[in-house]
């Protein structure tokens, strides 16, 4: 029986726009009608897909956005309680939050429904910093967020962001200190970019402001990196840092090729094609699969879909498998390829496998292009 491994919903509502953020979202408030009609239409395609046996296998589920907080406690406990129901074999269920949206009643409410693991868009502790990006809550809100989260039981991870206006060294010390201190078991970390079609991209251009230099982010991705392995968190991916135990299943399928369904909005997925048939049958925009690709790979905002051959999803599996602090197998690998890039200092053969250097990670694009070119 076909069956995905991961599933991913696309919640593309929040409150207000952040003045960086580029993703597949729009402002809304909590009590516009649409947020139930979404809802109601994500719970059809859900229940399709459980028909025809979609995710009869599906391990992980992931509730992103957008805010999926900013439904309230009624609806994200529909929706979690809906994607228990609809895949029962599932051992991790996380949902994305943000602070101001977090209120107990809806903690309360995801929890009960089934979720296992929440992911808090704190992205600072700093008052100035939290105002420059735009964010809704202050550090006060979400300190308070994440302490009731931890208590609560449920997995916690907070996504924290360096390279940002108004940030030194030590307010970013300050950010991750405090991070530990709450004592989240996962630690997303990331640089800000400047993105077109966002305010910053408005206000800035081209033009990098000091702020967000590539040395900064390099410098602040460093100190993230000794101040979260000095407190007892693996590096396990270029962008987390977990406990032991605590790593997010669900990213680490997508990183390991393990054919995920995506539903909603901004949504993206990939399907082997043997599984196309009873994905057709689900989403009706599906297009005519191309039976001698390997793999498919579908945006449901840009309605883009992408049929892989077997060389291309080999060389996307090296990418993405260096995104990982495990690498991948070395006998994948072409020699000349793997002696080229252990010479240019971005990859170490460890017992067996290629793993990313400390640079690899940093010269990030360099090493997945080399690696992509072998398609
Ligand atoms: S909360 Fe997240 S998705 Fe929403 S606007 Fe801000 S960065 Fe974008």
């Amino acid at each position: 029986m076909i069956s995905v491994g991961a599933l991913y919903i696309h919640v593309p509502f929040c409150r207000r726009k952040c003045l960086y953020c580029d993703f597949a979202s729009m402002p809304t408030s909590a009590d516009d009608a649409r947020l139930r009609l979404y809802m109601e239409q994500l719970g059809h395609q859900l229940e399709e897909s459980c028909n025809a046996g979609l995710l009869r296998e599906c391990r992980t589920a992931y509730v992103g956005g957008g805010t999926p907080t900013l439904l309230g406690a009624d609806l994200l406990g529909e929706l979690i309680a809906r994607v228990r129901r609809t895949c029962p074999q599932v051992r991790e269920l996380t949902f994305e939050a943000n602070p101001d949206s977090l209120s107990d009643e809806v903690l309360a409410a995801a929890l009960g429904a089934g979720a296992t693991r929440i992911s808090i868009g704190v992205q600072s502790f700093c008052d100035e910093e939290l105002e420059a990006l735009g964010r809704l809550h202050t550090a006060e809100v979400a300190r308070r967020r994440v302490r009731n989260a931890v208590r609560s039981g449920l997995s916690v991870s907070v996504d924290l962001m360096c390279a940002v206006p108004c940030q030194t060294d030590d307010s970013w010390q300050r950010t991750l200190d405090e991070a530990v201190g709450l004592g989240v078991g996962h630690v997303s970390v990331y640089p800000l970019t400047i993105e077109d079609g966002t305010e910053f991209g408005a206000q800035y251009g081209r033009h990098v402001p000091a702020w967000n230099d590539e040395d900064v982010q390099a410098d602040r991705m460093e100190q993230a990196q000794r101040t979260l392995i000095a407190s007892g968190f693996e590096r396990y991916e270029v962008a987390s840092y977990a406990r032991l135990g605590m790593d997010c299943k669900h990213n680490q399928a997508y990183w390991t090729g393990v054919p995920y369904l995506g539903l909603g909005t901004g949504a993206a997925g990939m399907l082997l094609p043997g599984q196309c048939d009873a994905v057709r049958k689900v989403l009706t925009w599906f297009p005519n699969i191309d039976a001698t690709a390997a793999r498919v790979r579908y945006e449901t905002q840009s309605r883009e879909v992408e049929f892989l051959g077997a060389r291309e999803a080999w060389a996307e599996d090296l990418m993405l498998g260096m995104r990982m602090s495990r690498g991948v197998d070395a006998q994948l690998v072409p020699a000349n390829v793997l002696e080229n890039l252990e010479q240019r200092g971005l990859v170490r053969r460890e017992g067996g496998r290629m793993v990313p250097t400390h640079d690899g990670w940093l010269l990030g694009n360099e090493l997945y292009g080399a690696l992509w070119d072998l398609a």
